[in-house]
């Protein structure tokens, strides 16, 4: 492989591995992360953080402008983080939030000649996002290629992965302890482990808990 990508990267523990995940499949990695007044400078500082220790080309777009379009939870301070009730969106949701960053990664990808975009979408834990979807990925890259005449690859190295199993992917790649320690989730914005009771926070704890149960026993 002699190839060029772009992740989209929040310095998470999804796109972080995604950008591990990279680093084994192309010659040159370069990460995107989009600052839409995310509740926590902290995630834009971890991303960086992580980029400069990988000696990883990083560029931080400002997506500001989602915050007049769709006010929520994740950056706005005066709306709870709640999960959906009765089906309903949870709170953190933004709308069209990955058809704008892709368009976005898409755009910079063919700037810098980079064919491959890689995003840490999951259809599995999807919490009712429907730009998260595997139809949706594939639809947007028919629409990049048309709209910029260009063969991009989008890949979506999560899509059918539960978190338990995307801890087993960082831990294949080497990873697992460095994700573990130095990626933030936590819609409070503590790195690593988190505040422990946030919808982010229970979600990756809960992922940790059965990855780490299902190595015990030898799987
Ligand atoms: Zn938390």
């Amino acid at each position: 492989m002699n190839q060029k990508a772009v992740v989209v990267f929040s310095g998470g523990q999804d796109s972080t591995t995604c950008l591990f995940w990279a680093m084994k499949q192309f010659e040159e990695v370069i990460a995107v992360t989009f600052d839409y007044n995310q509740r926590h400078l902290a995630e834009l500082d971890c991303a960086k953080r992580i980029c400069e220790e990988f000696e990883i080309e990083h560029h931080l777009l400002d997506m500001s402008l989602l915050n007049q379009l769709a006010p929520n939870a994740l950056t706005r301070q005066d709306i709870d983080i709640k999960t959906g009730e009765n089906g309903g969106l949870p709170s953190t949701f933004v709308e069209g939030r990955n058809l704008l960053f892709l368009s976005f990664a898409g755009v910079l990808a063919k700037v810098k000649g980079a064919k491959h975009i890689i995003t840490g979408v999951c259809e599995t834990d999807f919490s009712g996002y429907p730009d998260c979807r595997d139809m949706f990925i594939k639809s947007l890259n028919v629409t990049l290629n048309l709209s910029m005449d260009y063969d991009f690859v989008i890949h979506t190295p999560l899509m059918w992965l539960d978190k338990a199993q995307t801890w087993e992917l960082a831990d294949q790649l080497g990873k697992f302890e460095y994700v573990r320690e130095h990626t933030l989730t936590c819609y409070r914005g503590i790195k690593g482990n988190g505040c422990g009771t946030c919808p982010a926070c229970e979600l990756r704890q809960r992922g940790l808990e059965t990855y780490l149960a299902r190595k015990g026993e030898g799987k």
